[in-house]
């Protein structure tokens, strides 16, 4: 499948014809009136929310829609110029955060998308199909627990036979919980951790490969916690490293075959993981003020690396793990 669609095509996907339309503004598709206004570039220090935040928690797993404020996922921002026309894209954690905004994106970019979360997220899941939709794809939710090896390869087979094939798989699904201590990490925590986050991963990917082909790619959501382990979250921050190298390991072993595999290490995102259970109680108020930045990023702010990693535009990367994390973070 050809990753450069013609120019026509690419006004049309995800509503791209009023964005163009906008921005050219007075100079229209003819060319570029001089005298127009420019718009300006958005300022990534004052365009988003800033700490202190409002100190709030739910119960595990959280919903996007009763955070405070409510987490920006591109909704009403991200706009597609056919980057992904004609792919076939299976995601997990879609419903909300970092996967709801490249799900967003993908749709947009003219993606037709899958997508697996857990049946308590439906409400957030249902937005999400809603958006796709909207954006003129098929979108395919598919809810269920992935620590259950047995439903990860259903949901591989289910989303293949859906979208009538694989080109993008995003292994973006996690379990976090603060604590403390050693002592106060459960063997049930910790395995409830390494399930979600590695295992699921190997067996969702490992079923992936019976449908993707060369010019597929795989992205792998790692974090910053996987080079600068944070001391609250030992257990997740080992699953996160363990996400980079294994994305680095098989992205060697997959490259003669023309399947690229990269990660994505975001630092402080705001994201439902964070309000429950992710971080310790009452320190969310200054969530990401220590970065360079002085706030957190917002999901949006990492659609368009999902893209890259996912087109072809990337065709040469492989192995490589993108932070996106307000100054800060790196190996
Ligand atoms: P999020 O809560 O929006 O997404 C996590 C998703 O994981 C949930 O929506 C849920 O659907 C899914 N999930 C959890 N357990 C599951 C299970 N057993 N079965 C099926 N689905 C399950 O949070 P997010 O921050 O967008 O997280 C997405 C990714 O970003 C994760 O890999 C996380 O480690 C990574 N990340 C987030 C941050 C951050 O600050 N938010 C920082 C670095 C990395
Ligand atoms: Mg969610």
């Amino acid at each position: 499948m050809s990753d450069r669609p013609d120019p026509s095509r690419r006004l049309l996907v995800g509503g791209l014809t009023t964005g163009v339309a906008a921005a050219l503004g007075a100079a229209g598709l003819g060319g570029r009136d001089a005298t127009a206004a420019t718009p300006a570039a958005p300022n990534p220090t004052t365009e988003y929310p800033k700490p202190p935040f409002q100190d709030q928690e739910q119960p595990w797993p959280g919903l996007a829609s009763r955070m405070n404020p409510r987490p920006d996922h591109g909704e009403t921002s991200y706009t597609g110029s056919g980057r992904l026309a004609g792919r076939r894209a299976l995601l997990t954690g879609a419903d909300s955060g970092i996967g709801r905004a490249a799900a967003i994106a993908f749709a947009r970019e003219g993606a037709d998308v899958a997508f697996n979360y857990l049946p308590q997220e439906e409400e957030d899941a249902r937005e999400v199909v809603d958006l796709i939709r909207k954006a003129g794809r098929k979108a395919v939710p598919l809810p269920g627990d992935i620590r259950d090896k047995a439903f990860c390869r259903k949901l591989v087979a289910d989303a293949a036979r859906e979208l009538g094939g694989l080109d993008i798989l995003v292994n973006n699904a996690v379990y976090q919980k603060a604590a403390k201590s050693i002592d106060e990490i459960s063997d049930e925590d910790f395995e409830q951790t390494f399930t979600t986050n590695v295992y699921a991963m190997f067996w969702i990917t490992k079923a992936a490969m019976a449908h993707l082909q060369p010019g597929s790619a795989i992205v792998n959501t790692s974090s910053v916690n996987a080079y600068e382990p944070g001391e609250s979250l030992i257990d997740y921050a080992a699953t996160k490293a363990a996400i980079a190298n294994f994305s680095k390991g098989l992205a060697k072993q997959l490259a003669p075959k023309g399947i690229r595999v990269n990660a994505v290490a975001p630092g402080p995102i705001w994201t439902p993981l964070q309000v429950s259970g992710g971080k310790l109680p009452h320190t969310l108020p200054h969530f990401g003020a220590d970065t360079p930045m002085g706030r957190p990023g917002q999901p949006a702010e990492l659609a368009g690396i999902y893209v890259l990693l996912a087109s072809n535009e990337a065709s040469y990367s492989t192995g490589q793990v993108f932070g996106a994390v307000g100054g800060r973070g790196g190996p």
